[in-house]
């Protein structure tokens, strides 16, 4: 048995020193590395930003030890979990809004698979602005809880996805609010394009070989192609990687366009895959994602619910990063594309991990600020009585 002070070897000595002068101090403007860097590339004027929260200028890791396992030495993860709730969703909400903040609109409504109401919900809140979300009765029950946490009024829908968001565009006409919808709002693909600014800045300034991304709606695969098109545009870079978009083999339509076969029922599942983040059975932009991976001599990959997984548990015990099945799909599409002949182990590869589940302390949704709609009447009549406290 040991010292009962558990600080044995501290005892008696000096707390380490330096040779301290303001020079030792950053210079750098404390956490300035976030998506508004590239703002001359996006909608906003050059005045101060009035979003509150710091979105973007997530990390591009070497994760050493997946590197060794998979005998990959060039890869990256750029790690978008670190977003504030936690999914590359926070960079598309962030814009809206802050055009929002600049037009005076007091609502914000989104459709949403989880992510981009949880990211919509936390956005709005900071914000000052009411959230109204729509989403299907298979959403899960921590993101739901989420939503009502950040004061969100929830609508479900039947129906699945697809209605929600006719639900949630249609009130966003009929009421005048800010309309986040994903590939409605030009806006979302504007402010996920940054991620590939980030990529280029972070690999000292070139772009990788390939960059592997999940799929559902499109926009984040879309809006890549977009940013490293842009590097070209702008002279600083030659030439864009490919991209490999990737499914869950229960929902893959694109895959399945891809290859120009059609999709069978188990193939177009959305509650079926543990993947809900990418579980869309009708992409809003799934054309333009075929269209950009035609173009760049990309891939369509699918991967089991068994592989997704797996990569949820490789990158957090060879990596440590904590990914839901959703933001893990790039691991899953690497391995399907590297066995297929797809990727060269050695080229350098950029995994996007897109989101991870956020604890919610086993709370659920508050019951006052869910309710079932088929209608926009409906809506209209749950909102007038004022959101609940819970
Ligand atoms: C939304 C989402 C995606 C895919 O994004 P799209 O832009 O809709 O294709 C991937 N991973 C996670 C975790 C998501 O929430």
């Amino acid at each position: 048995m040991g010292s009962v002070t558990g600080s044995a070897d501290l005892a008696g000595c000096e707390w380490l020193q330096y040779d301290y002068s303001p020079a030792l101090m950053s210079q750098g403007r404390p956490g300035s590395f976030t998506m508004w860097r590239y703002r001359k590339l996006l909608p906003v004027p050059d005045d101060p930003v009035r979003y509150p929260l710091p979105v973007g200028g997530t990390p591009l890791l070497p994760a050493p030890a997946l590197r060794r396992e998979l005998g990959t030495p060039q890869l990256w993860i750029k790690d978008e979990t670190r977003n504030p709730s936690a999914s590359n969703k926070d960079r598309a909400t962030a814009l809206v809004i802050e055009d929002g903040l600049r037009r005076g609109v007091d609502t914000i409504t989104t459709a949403s698979t989880g992510n981009a109401a949880v990211a919509t919900a936390f956005g709005a809140a900071a914000a000052g602005m009411r959230a109204v979300i729509f989403v299907s009765t298979d959403c899960r029950p921590g993101k739901l809880a989420l939503m009502t946490q950040a004061g969100a009024q929830v609508f479900q829908v039947r129906e699945g996805y697809a209605a929600a968001v006719e639900l949630s565009r249609a009130a966003a006409r009929t009421f005048g609010w800010l309309d986040r919808n994903t590939g409605a709002n030009p806006f979302t693909i504007e402010a996920k394009k940054t991620v590939a600014f980030e990529v280029w800045e972070q690999l000292e300034r070139r772009v990788p070989d390939v960059m592997i991304v999940p799929v559902g709606d499109g926009p984040t695969l879309v809006a890549l192609d977009k940013g490293f098109a842009e590097l070209v545009s702008c002279g600083l870079s030659a030439r864009q990687p490919r991209l490999i978009g990737v499914q869950a083999e229960r929902c893959q339509p694109l895959v399945r366009a891809w290859f120009g076969t059609p999709a069978g029922q188990t193939e177009l599942d959305p509650a079926a895959t543990v993947a809900d983040g990418i579980a869309v059975v009708h992409p809003a932009i799934g054309d333009a994602v075929l269209d950009a991976i035609s173009r760049g001599g990309g891939e369509m990959v699918a991967v089991t619910d068994d592989a997704l997984l797996n990569a949820v548990a490789t990158l957090a015990g060879r990596a440590g990063v904590g990914a839901e099945p959703a933001g893990a799909a790039a691991l899953a599409g690497l391995e399907s594309a590297v066995e297929r002949g797809l990727v060269d182990p050695l080229e350098t590869v950029v995994l996007l991990v897109t989101g991870r589940e956020v604890k919610t302390g086993g709370a659920t949704a508050y019951p006052g600020r869910v309710a079932v709609v088929e209608r926009l009447d409906e809506v209209e009549r749950a909102l007038a009585d004022p959101i609940p406290s819970p």
